[in-house]
């Protein structure tokens, strides 16, 4: 099988008053991402992975936050186009591993039901999600749960 990797990084701010959506689900917590869509750090990060597999640009590139058609876009919404265009050339999703660094909403309560969000919007199977969450231990200007950073590779292949 022909097989191909793409990284993706993505952060974001976390602020009072907007809805903690990491990962394509709403999370319990004060605070959430702010950005210009509704800001889900972990979807972004999966959508350049995937984009960046396949020699298909950025996410940035495609849905640009100066664009008012994105603003407040439900970033599942974003990757499923992204995935589209990756189906297009002839790809399909083998895995996709994620690590969610933050000291805002903890990640480890809803692991379970963001990979299986994720592998929904992926059209694969949750084994083939992993998400991982990991402290700052203190350090940085993320820390202390000022924001969200969030690292992905994805492997795609094609028969
Ligand atoms: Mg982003």
């Amino acid at each position: 099988m022909n097989v191909r990797v793409g990284l993706g990084f993505d952060l974001h701010r976390l602020e009072p008053g907007r809805p903690c959506i990491l990962g394509g689900i709403e999370l319990p917590h004060p605070t959430g991402p702010l950005g210009h869509s509704d800001g889900d750090a972990v979807l972004h990060a999966l959508s350049d992975a995937l984009l960046g597999a396949a020699g298909l640009d950025d996410l940035g590139t495609l849905f640009s936050d100066k664009d008012p058609r994105w603003k407040g876009a439900d970033s599942a919404t974003l990757l499923t186009e992204c995935l589209a265009r990756v189906h297009a050339a002839g790809w399909h999703v083998v895995n996709a591993d994620l690590v969610i660094a933050t000291e805002g909403p903890r990640i480890a309560p809803h692991r379970a039901a963001m990979r299986a969000r994720i592998a929904s919007l992926l059209h694969v199977t949750p084994d083939a999600v992993n998400v991982k969450g990991k402290t700052l231990e203190g350090l940085g200007a993320l820390a202390h749960g000022a924001g969200v950073a969030v690292q992905a590779v994805c492997l795609i292949g094609k028969s």
